[in-house]
């Protein structure tokens, strides 16, 4: 199929919307015009036909299944994004104490944000020292955590500065929410230990549209009284996410990733890969003799998006242009860093494999033996 040849000229590193495997795409192709015998496209379904309703179950049960998600916990896949969480979540949970306080582990850019929404809808407490420079996880000495927060808050792996937590934040009993757009589904984790989990589709789990939300029971049901319907979880869980018309064809898309990675191996299967795809640039970095700097502190690097700059900090914008264009060239795209931190990144979902990951090594260790001095 000439397409699929086409695409293998590419290697996608986009920080997301990303790439997406292969085979979905072939087979959202195949059922483009025709779904499963229906005559129309998935796009053209009601969201009330028994067809669509199938795809919504299938995509709820495989991803239980993928997480082991307990049956106390109810999966809704809603309209907004990311930041559409990040409103929702004070509007549904800033009720659950009087002191009407959450506590917001700030790491980096989009926990910054999540934090600046959280403020309209109620008290936010700051567990960090506030910086500007996210490179680290703060010691858990440095942590300001309040007995009587409504819920702590944290961004499990920072997209555009590339950090991710290595462990899961111990709350003493408040609710743990947590955004997991850009690293759900690459490791094992213990759903039991949230109280709600978030992810945007667009990184790891699909198309752009639709977002995850992983809830336990007992935290639905006192939203703000200023909740829209929308974005209210007792309202949507009532409902099955079909309050309104929910994002059917991404839904549909994910519904395909989900079942992708039960077949590749499953959560296990991702994290392995994912494992060895960041080794291999880290090791790149680690053994540049500082061509190659890697601004994150090691213990808490991203396996997902993986940031650095190039050569000494006067070349360094020239050395970092010259490295995108060539990459550019030899078909690595969406390498540059983010426009609020500059350098380079390279985004390694789920859908990146193990040996177009070696192609972007082996092309570091080439561009760092014909430029270091
Ligand atoms: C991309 C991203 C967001 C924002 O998602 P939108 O869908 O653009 O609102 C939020 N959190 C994280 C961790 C992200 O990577």
């Amino acid at each position: 199929m000439t397409e699929s040849k086409e695409r293998r000229h590419v290697i996608n590193f986009s920080p997301g919307p990303a790439k997406l495997p292969d085979e979905v795409l072939l087979q959202a192709q195949k059922d483009f015009l025709n779904y499963a015998g229906t005559g129309v496209s998935v796009m053209e379904l009601s969201h009330r036909s028994p067809e669509f309703e199938k795809i919504l179950k299938t995509a709820e049960t495989d991803l239980r299944a993928l997480l082991s998600i307990p049956a106390n916990y109810k999966v809704l896949f809603l309209q907004g994004g990311g930041n559409g969480q990040f409103s929702a979540v004070p509007f549904n949970l800033m009720n659950l104490k009087p002191s009407q306080t959450a506590d917001y582990i700030v790491t980096g850019t989009w926990s910054a944000n999540a934090a600046t929404e959280a403020q309209k809808y109620g008290k936010v407490n700051y567990v960090l020292p506030k910086t500007k420079t996210y490179t680290n996880i703060p010691d858990l000495s440095e942590w300001k955590l309040s007995p009587d927060a409504s819920y702590v808050y944290y961004c499990d792996n920072e997209t555009i500065h590339g950090v991710e937590f290595q462990f899961i934040p111990e709350t003493h009993g408040v609710p743990l929410v947590c955004d997991m757009s850009s690293n759900i589904l690459t490791r094992k984790f213990d759903v039991s230990k949230f109280g709600l989990i978030f992810a945007g589709a667009q990184k790891n789990i699909g198309c752009a549209g639709c977002t995850v939300v992983i809830i336990r029971e007992d935290l639905i049901g006192q939203a703000l009284p200023s909740t829209p319907s929308v974005f209210c979880y007792t309202t949507q869980s009532a409902n099955n996410s079909l309050f309104n018309t929910p994002p059917t064809y991404s839904i549909y898309i994910m519904g395909l990733v989900f079942s992708w990675k039960l077949e590749h191996g499953g959560v296990e299967g991702m994290e392995e890969n994912s494992r060895k795809k960041s080794d291999l640039i880290y090791d790149v970095m680690d053994n540049s003799s500082g061509f190659f700097v890697g601004p994150i502190n090691k213990n808490c690097r991203s396996r997902t998006n993986v940031t650095f700059r190039i050569g000494s900090r006067e070349g360094c914008d020239v050395l970092e242009k010259k490295f995108l264009d060539m990459a550019s060239k030899c078909g690595m795209k969406e390498l540059k860093g983010h426009r609020s931190v500059g350098g380079i990144r390279a985004s390694l979902y789920n859908a990146v494999t193990a040996e177009e990951t070696k192609v972007l090594a082996d092309f570091m260790k080439d561009f760092f033996q014909t430029h270091r001095n």
